[in-house]
């Protein structure tokens, strides 16, 4: 294997391949005190082979057992990085500007950021100029959804949009790992990584299977390094994404309008109880108003 291969991952070894890692790799063991050093799972009785235990909650990843250990190198942040990485040709609405302004103010500020906007607000667009002051300042990000629907749609746009070279993991993906600045995969794929990234942006956090799951909001922590922040992107945050901008841990954008600048319609519910026997005021207000506009 390759140096690279063990900046910022656990890699899976055996005691046996030990001394033929690479100068200044670390290992740890692959379960310690009954917790899996990958996933932070409890290992449970159960999970048992005859001659070891291992973790059943990451094994889609590959078995980890407890005569295993996971080898890593601290993340060095050796790649070339180019002065113009963007080459998007495409403009933001004003809109989009101030929501791309706050994220790069966020990312300088070194704090994590919620963009809340509509679906159809183009909020991946607006990730761009975040994106290219990031990989200009050197910083190693991943860029990953709980869907992997949405990381494969990416992919081509993002490859359109960056000269950078990333590589795309997911369960199926039909490439191999190597190390590149920018990196996108899946959520589930983080659990590979430990203090990697400068920068992660999760979009769709509130989607299925990230949003309350334990393992995976882990799995970000773990692959982030220590002063490292992340990006949020939703159209549905959680009553606790909301709750840490109410704390102040996160910075928020809005966006309420779609990428057309045509803001959603607003509902008003009013009670008007029995309209068959006699039509509310109101409703009979609304019904003239709308019958005069149109003529
Ligand atoms: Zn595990």
């Amino acid at each position: 294997m390759d140096e690279s291969d063990f900046y910022g991952r656990l890699v899976l070894v055996r005691h046996s391949q030990i001394p033929a890692l690479p100068d200044g790799a670390m290992t740890i063991p692959a379960i310690k005190d009954g917790i899996c050093q990958r996933c932070a799972t409890k290992i449970n009785t159960t999970w048992r082979t005859p001659t070891s235990t291992y973790c059943w909650a990451c094994a889609n990843l590959g078995r980890l057992s407890d005569d295993q250990f996971l080898a890593t190198i601290p993340e060095p942040n050796v790649f070339e990085t180019d002065a113009m990485p963007c080459q998007w040709q495409g403009e933001l609405t004003p809109a989009q500007r101030r929501v791309a302004d706050e994220q790069v103010q966020a990312l300088k500020a070194g704090r994590s950021h919620l963009t809340y906007a509509v679906t159809g607000a183009g909020k991946t667009e607006m990730l761009f100029p975040m994106l290219t002051a990031a990989l200009q300042a050197g910083k190693r990000i991943a860029l990953v959804s709980p869907r992997v629907d949405v990381i494969v749609e990416l992919a081509p746009r993002l490859r359109e949009a960056f000269k950078t070279d990333f590589v795309v993991l997911y369960g199926d993906s039909p490439e191999t790992y190597r190390y590149t600045q920018l990196v996108l995969a899946s959520t589930h794929q983080l659990l590979r990584f430990r203090a990697a990234f400068d920068v992660i942006v999760v979009d769709e956090v509130d989607a299925f299977p990230y949003a309350e799951n334990v393992q995976l909001e882990g799995a970000v922590q773990r692959a982030t390094k220590p002063q490292g922040c992340h990006f949020y992107l939703t159209a549905t945050p959680s009553a606790r994404l909301l709750r840490d901008v109410s704390k102040q841990r996160l910075r928020i954008s809005l966006l309420p309008r779609r990428y057309h600048g045509q803001p959603l319609p607003n509902f008003t519910i009013i009670k008007i109880g029995n309209w068959r026997k006699k039509l509310s005021w109101r409703i009979q207000r609304i019904l003239r108003e709308y019958v005069i506009s149109k003529q």
